[in-house]
């Protein structure tokens, strides 16, 4: 249907017809898409059976990803160009007088994630897919995504996210594959035949049902599976009172957590985790023994990895069922589920490392309590043995400690591999946060420093640059990214850096009437377009930015003869709706905006945008318009960051601290074409450690601190008078525990240098060139070529 752009609009129509009962006369954009949505789907689903039916037969080792979240984005150009078909739909399409990209605005973000952690797992399916490695995703099909943001009179207000308003063309649900999932209740054991066995009675039970969405990969006829689980009430509730039933059990795949980096303890996130790893565990099994009699070679078969701790009880819920239902002796289980886990460490966030109180987790989920205690007391008992007497050691690394439960303990004795996000990372998980871990389990830990779905963020999301890249080195960088290390012969090429030029220009200038349409701001896009999008994180420091913009406000206003270059500086973000601090930030950064947007002496020179509701369907518009990425955390705190990747690999150049891949980054480009300024990881640390930082000093030594820091709290800002106080006690009472004062002279200084060189636009070109040609190491198939290799020990189908 997809093979000349006349069967195409033949059966387009055809479709429209059988679908809707319409003529295409009386048919609306909405019936377009679905129809275009249906017929994609029903293309693919003979490579997906395909693909099963040789993963079937082939007994291949196969790896499940197991995450909480899943930052899709939409599907349709992304299918459309995997498959190879969208310059036939986009023309048959025009043809019949619709634009492709109108349809793609009906299409709803699948916003399944927070931010970074749940954007990489949608990137490591499309490398899984595009790779032809067996590899699927298994996640929780939410009724409601992250919140959608608004902001109203500069403050965040969150509305329900409704993706699943209109349906949801790319998912199949598969009601016989359903599964039954155990919560409450309590365990009873018997002796049979000498052999303890147990049972978990009155149970409350919820039915998970998948639904199963096609992964296609990029020009080739691999078709993996995402499959989300969504919670039902069983079909003979065992209940008294069964609406209330009805709507616990709803509520486990009702909402996305809208909190990356805080665990809140709260007993139906638990509910969620227990839910996905069992659902999945349970189909996982399903498959498995179609092939082969017996699970004690399950590991040789089969990988189960876990994204962050979220999903670790994988690990007991995998022991249960070897244990209680297969009648393996706990060694040999133990055996099997360390042999099949790899789990990936995501932070070192103290907060965000995830404990559960024993009084929650033991009446949900009692026979999984039980084996944790049982795997706690054997790795305890092996402590011991290696240095008697030390209880120190032991509390300090014990899985269960001062009644909680420690998931990312859980998650390194039982899996046998535990990898960090970027170099650096690893490093300091190594050395630091996990250090008596290492030493205990040296061959474990490894590095995946974290990559992105290049083609998603370049080849769809900037098509000029794509095209002008193809032009000079031909298509095959599009499957080998690496390749693009070639465009470095024409770094001395004026006539392509001038193209480079336009069609950033071209680019920004998409941006800027986004941003005159929504924020009613006319921008030029000839000024430095200075960008930080992502979640509003105290430790991502978007307070120094805001602090350094009203530092050059105050130096505009108090010399008139100051010329800058002129900067246009963009903010998105969405912040935790409980996070009260972050939402004074956003709120600090529209005041700001207000004032400074509407000065009539600023001008052109400055202008402030925040751009509300930031996803990825957004992202896609900033990172190609972007001249500047913003990727100012404070040093050490940033596990890898991935939108420091988008930006670079569309020619913006870092400003930022040594953290996380920015290191890389750094390390591939050179000095010359970054710009690096303040703390590092080792300076941070050695402060957290021993003291020694004094925030005030700063406050009376700098002025230009001591200026901006004033106007938080002294009127500057007229109508909301005491709205930043908690800003400014945090940064001097505080003592400002994220560096924000101590980096601001290196900082500010270092923007200058930024101002400075883009004054020369060729040398500025020839920066972003360097940088977009060093890009593709950060493509998510050489992270998956890795994890592949290193860690599951899968091969590619074809
Ligand atoms: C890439 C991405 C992120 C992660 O950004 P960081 O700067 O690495 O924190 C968050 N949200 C969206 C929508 C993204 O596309």
């Amino acid at each position: 249907m997809f093979s000349s752009k006349e069967k195409f609009k033949h059966t387009f129509l055809k479709r429209l017809e059988m679908l809707f009962g319409k003529s295409f006369s009386e048919s609306t954009p909405r019936d377009h898409y679905q129809t275009l949505g249906h017929m994609i789907r029903e293309f693919v689903s003979n490579d997906w059976i395909t693909t099963n039916e040789r993963y079937l037969a082939t007994k291949n080792k196969q790896v499940y990803y197991l995450s909480i979240e899943y930052l899709l984005g939409k599907l349709l150009r992304q299918n459309l160009m995997n498959l190879g078909v969208e310059g036939i739909v986009e023309e048959g399409l025009g043809e019949l007088g619709i634009e492709l990209t109108g349809l793609e605005e009906l299409e709803p973000d699948a916003g399944l994630g927070n931010g970074g952690l749940g954007r990489l797992a949608a990137c490591f399916l499309d490398s899984l897919a595009s790779l032809n490695l067996p590899g699927h995703g298994h996640g929780i099909r939410y009724k409601h995504g992250l919140f959608e943001q608004k902001i109203v009179d500069g403050y965040q207000v969150e509305l329900p996210e409704q993706w699943l308003r209109s349906g949801n063309v790319w998912e199949v649900r598969k009601a016989d594959l359903a599964v039954s999932i155990p919560f409450w209740g309590k365990v009873e054991s018997r002796n049979e035949n000498g052999r303890l066995v147990f049972r978990h009675l009155h149970a409350e039970t919820v039915t998970a049902v998948p639904y199963d969405v096609p992964v296609a990969g990029f020009n080739t006829n691999t078709v993996n599976t995402l499959r989300l689980w969504n919670a039902e009430p069983a079909q003979f509730p065992f209940h008294k009172d069964v609406l209330k039933y009805k709507r616990e059990t709803e509520a486990i795949s009702e909402f996305l957590y809208p909190d990356d980096t805080h665990d809140e303890g709260k007993i139906l996130r638990l509910k969620q985790q227990y839910f996905l790893v069992s659902a999945c565990i349970q189909s996982i099994l399903r498959s498995y023994r179609k092939q082969h009699s017996s699970l004690e070679q399950l590991h040789e078969y089969v990988c189960i990895h876990i994204n962050d701790t979220h999903p670790v009880l994988a690990i007991p819920e995998l022991m249960r069922i070897l244990i209680d239902e297969e009648g393996l002796d706990w060694e040999q289980a133990w055996h099997i589920t360390t042999n099949t886990i790899s789990y990936t460490n995501h932070t070192t966030l103290s907060e965000a490392l995830e404990k559960w109180p024993v009084h929650i987790f033991q009446p949900l989920l009692p026979r999984i309590y039980m084996i944790v205690e049982e795997i706690n007391e054997r790795f305890c008992r092996q402590l011991w043995e290696e240095s008697p007497g030390d209880w120190e050691r032991i509390s300090q690394l014990a899985v269960i400690a001062d009644h909680y439960v420690k998931m990312a303990h859980l998650a390194i004795v039982g899996s046998f591999s535990v990898n960090g996000v970027a170099r650096l990372h690893t490093e300091i998980l190594k050395e630091r946060e996990m250090k008596p871990f290492f030493h205990l389990y040296p061959d474990k830990f490894n590095n995946k420093t974290n990559g992105i779905a290049y083609r998603r963020w370049l080849l769809k999301a900037n098509p000029a640059l794509s095209a002008l890249i193809t032009e000079k080195i031909g298509s095959s960088w599009t499957q080998s990214a690496h390749e693009l290390t070639q465009l470095l012969q024409y770094q001395n090429d004026h006539t392509f850096l001038r193209q480079l030029e336009k069609i950033k220009i071209d680019n920004k200038q998409k941006l800027a009437d986004i941003i005159y349409k929504q924020n009613g701001v006319a921008v030029d896009s000839m000024a430095i377009f200075d960008v930080q999008v992502k979640r509003l994180h105290a430790y991502k420091r978007q307070l120094l930015n805001v602090l350094h913009i009203m530092y050059l406000f105050n130096r505009i206003k108090e010399d008139s003869s100051y010329e800058m270059t002129p900067r246009v500086f963009v903010f998105g973000a969405k912040a935790s709706p409980g996070y009260y601090y972050a939402k004074k930030i956003i709120k600090l950064i529209n005041t700001v905006a207000d004032k400074v947007n509407n000065d009539p002496q600023v001008g052109d020179q400055l202008k402030v945008i925040f751009l509300e509701n930031y996803l990825v369907s957004l992202a896609e518009k900033i990172f190609p318009a972007a001249d500047v990425s913003e990727q100012i955390s404070t040093a050490s705190k940033e596990a890898s960051g991935t939108g420091n990747m988008k930006f670079m690999i569309n020619g913006a150049l870092t400003l930022g601290t040594l953290d996380g891949a920015n290191v890389e980054i750094h390390e591939l480009v050179g000095d010359d074409n970054i710009f690096l300024f303040g703390l590092t990881a080792e300076e941070v640390l050695h402060y957290y450690r021993h003291g020694g930082y004094e925030s005030v000093e700063y406050y009376h030594l700098d002025q230009r601190i001591r200026e901006v820091v004033d106007q938080l709290v002294n009127g500057f800002f007229p109508d909301v008078y005491n709205e930043f106080e908690p800003i400014f006690d945090s940064l001097l009472g505080e003592n400002d525990q994220y560096f924000v004062l101590k980096d601001f002279a290196a900082y500010t200084n270092t923007q200058e240098k930024v101002g400075e060189a883009f004054r020369d636009t060729l040398g500025w070109q020839q920066k972003s060139l360097i940088n977009i040609a060093h890009a593709g190491y950060f493509s998510s198939d050489r992270t998956i070529k890795e994890y592949a290799k290193d860690i599951w020990g899968i091969r590619p189908l074809y």
